[in-house]
């Protein structure tokens, strides 16, 4: 199976000559970055927010919350993204949901695992976020259903993406505050009737390429939780990190 594969690979890259994800520069296999790349890339590791994984400039002890997470209890248990999005990473991001880049998709599953430990330990299911149906028209495919497929292949946790749709299409959540993208996106998400029988008892992780403020995630996760979810989890590719102060 392993040299079919890397005989499909080998025929592949002959046709698709492989090359960076980050700067389409030739590189010595698919889904390879530059190693000038990566170290732009600012990866996400303890420590940082327990809740939601923002990172903290120093170490304040096991379990500790950032301000915003003591200030209001998340229905998200916890969250955690691989790498900050930031100058390096954008493109990377972008071009993944965009531009059908898919090349460096086991690369970034592989970043995500390693990220999620603490929120995949345990876990029955992975959610993918889902789109509104015309937007996965506009864009061919849905970028967290493929993030999720190949974070189970590393972690063998199913994917479930039929237990939870988006009832309707949200404005594109770019450039607003937490209150309005909250407002935005509150109520948008339903579990169906699979997920209701599902749901109880389950650990859940949803998956997602970008965390801004955490407002989708939360979403999805209040209804999960009321279908009878014990903890949700949220796992992201990248997210967006602002300085935090532990003590605030
Ligand atoms: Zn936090």
């Amino acid at each position: 199976m392993d040299a079919v594969r890397k005989a499909g690979t080998a025929v592949g890259d002959l046709i698709w000559p492989p090359v960076s994800p980050l700067t389409g520069r030739n590189v010595a296999a698919t889904g390879q970055l530059e190693a000038a790349s990566w170290a732009g890339i600012h990866f996400l590791d303890a420590p940082w927010c327990d809740t939601c994984g923002l990172p903290f400039a120093y170490w304040v002890g096991a379990g500790a919350e950032c301000g915003a997470c003591a200030a209001r209890t998340p229905a998200v248990h916890k969250a955690r993204a691989a790498f900050a999005y930031g100058d390096s990473s954008r493109q990377l991001v972008l071009d993944f949901k965009h531009g059908g880049r898919l090349d460096a998709l086991d690369q970034l599953a592989q970043w995500m695992v390693r990220a999620g430990s603490d929120v995949l330990g345990g876990a029955q299911a992975l959610i993918p976020v889902p789109l509104h149906p015309t937007r996965l028209f506009s864009r061919r495919y849905n970028q967290s259903v493929l993030l999720a497929n190949a974070v189970s292949r590393r972690t063998a946790i199913p994917v479930e993406p039929g237990w939870l749709v988006r009832k309707r299409r949200t404005p594109t959540q770019a450039g607003q505050s937490g209150k309005a993208r909250r407002r935005n996106v509150a109520g948008a998400f339903a579990v169906t009737a699979r997920g209701q029988s599902a749901l109880p008892g389950k650990t859940i992780v949803l998956i997602d390429d970008v965390m801004t403020t955490g407002a989708t995630f939360e979403a999805c996760a209040k209804p999960l939780l009321r279908s009878g979810a014990v903890f949700v989890n949220a796992l992201a590719l990248s997210r967006v990190v602002k300085p935090a102060d532990p003590t605030t």
